[in-house]
């Protein structure tokens, strides 16, 4: 069988209108020979919705039920696909995590899918049938619904494509594809018709919104080729596929910002060995992410400062933790909410020497100051006052050539 997975996000499905238009575009990969396998999320803004009213519910919504309720929207989504492939004349059904089944590990909200029995949708294909499945929901050991975290069905759709052998995974969109920056941010941003599996997860956790993260390594992990584009328009997209693949003269692909970063600073903690570790152990074990630290030490008086950044979100935990932490002493401490972390992201900077003085040139000669640094073999990112994101990005975007 030639298989594909579709999958489209809440604004692919947002209006009844849109769930119109998805619909032909399925029937247009039918006629084009394949067997269609379809993987939606809810329609835009439920999800959201859903999580709202858990909150007004109980401030402590017992996660159980919590994945029961916020899942529910893409059981609306899929049954109006499904209804509306059934008008058009062709058979379809939808079919929620637990019909399929989908199996998934893990808590509550941020569940991996573990397997998918192929014996029912494989059989419903065979029979000329179009199933239209729940994104985000699986099935855990409990026997209970859980969820793939925020965007989850992203990783649903790589996971079919991958039980199923896809010969194709479509990410519908409500943007054109993968962009070398945020085109809200940028005009000059430009459309990335090819990108590494690496460098798109960068980019996805640096704040470029267009995949979840956790899908895009379930995908590299099973070497399966995504290819991104919009349901709005039909024009090619990005494609997401290995290194080797890719041949391209940039050193770098991409730029990201973030805007829900916090930094921390411990001034004036004494310097010797075990303080790092008594400053980090109790944000570990409360599932405090610690993002980019440093630390610098004053010559003088035995004393150093100990810098990190955190998500905004995590502030108040992480300043609670500090303050009850008797194994540390410090002078101050200093809180800032007003910065954002910036990126440059390329495979190509593995070969190319120079790219960080190049990235701290253009960022100085643009009077903007790094807070923090921190690198990895393919992205440099620095910390700076949110004031100058779209500074930096621009005059960056320029400095790489990402323009033309
Ligand atoms: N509907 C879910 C969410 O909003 C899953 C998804 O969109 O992929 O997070
Ligand atoms: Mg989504």
């Amino acid at each position: 069988m030639k298989i594909v997975v579709l999958k489209f996000g809440g604004t692919s499905v947002g209006t009844i209108k849109r769930i119109k238009k998805v619909s032909n575009i399925i029937v247009s990969y039918v006629k084009k020979g394949f067997k269609v396998i379809v993987v939606s999320s809810a329609m835009s803004g439920s999800t959201n919705d859903l999580i709202k009213k858990s909150k007004n519910i109980s401030k402590n919504f017992n996660s159980s039920e919590y994945d029961v309720l916020v899942s529910s929207g893409e059981q609306i989504s899929c049954a109006l696909i499904a209804g509306r492939l059934n008008h058009i004349g062709y058979k379809s059904q939808s079919w929620m995590s637990w019909q399929v089944p989908i199996f998934a590990e893990g808590d509550h909200k941020t569940s991996r899918i573990s397997k998918i029995n192929k014996n029912k949708i494989t059989d419903y294909l065979k029979s000329g049938g179009i199933p239209v499945i729940t994104g985000f929901q699986g099935l855990n050991n409990n026997n209970r619904i859980t969820t793939l975290g925020r965007g989850g069905s992203d990783a649903s759709a790589i996971m079919f494509a991958k039980f199923f052998k896809a010969k194709k995974c479509i990410i519908f969109t409500d943007v054109e594809g993968v962009y070398t920056t945020d085109p809200n941010k940028i005009k000059n941003a430009k459309k990335i018709r090819i990108i590494s599996y690496e460098e798109m997860l960068e980019m996805a956790s640096l704040g470029a919104k267009v995949m979840q993260p956790h899908s895009i390594q379930d995908a590299r992990l099973n070497r399966i080729k995504i290819d991104v584009k919009s349901s709005f328009v039909n024009r090619p997209g990005t494609i997401i596929t290995k290194r080797k693949n890719i041949n391209r003269k940039r050193t770098i692909t991409g730029l990201t910002s973030t805007k829900n970063d916090a930094k921390v600073t411990l001034v004036g903690v004494k310097d010797k060995p075990g303080v790092a570790a008594s400053v980090f152990k109790p944000l570990s074990q409360n599932y405090v992410n610690v993002d980019m630290v440093v630390q610098t030490s004053s010559s003088t008086n035995r004393e150093t400062d100990i810098t990190f950044t955190i998500k905004s979100e995590e502030l108040p935990k992480t300043v609670k933790l500090i303050k009850q932490n008797t194994k540390i002493k410090y002078r101050d401490l200093l809180i800032n909410k007003n910065v954002s972390k910036v990126s440059i992201i390329g495979v190509g900077m593995i070969t190319t020497p120079g790219v960080t003085y190049r990235m701290f040139k253009t960022l100085a000669d643009n009077g903007i100051n790094i807070l923090v640094i921190s690198t990895s073999e393919i992205k440099i990112s620095v910390l700076i006052s949110k004031k100058n994101i779209k500074k930096a990005l621009s005059a960056l975007h320029k400095e790489f050539k990402l323009n033309s």
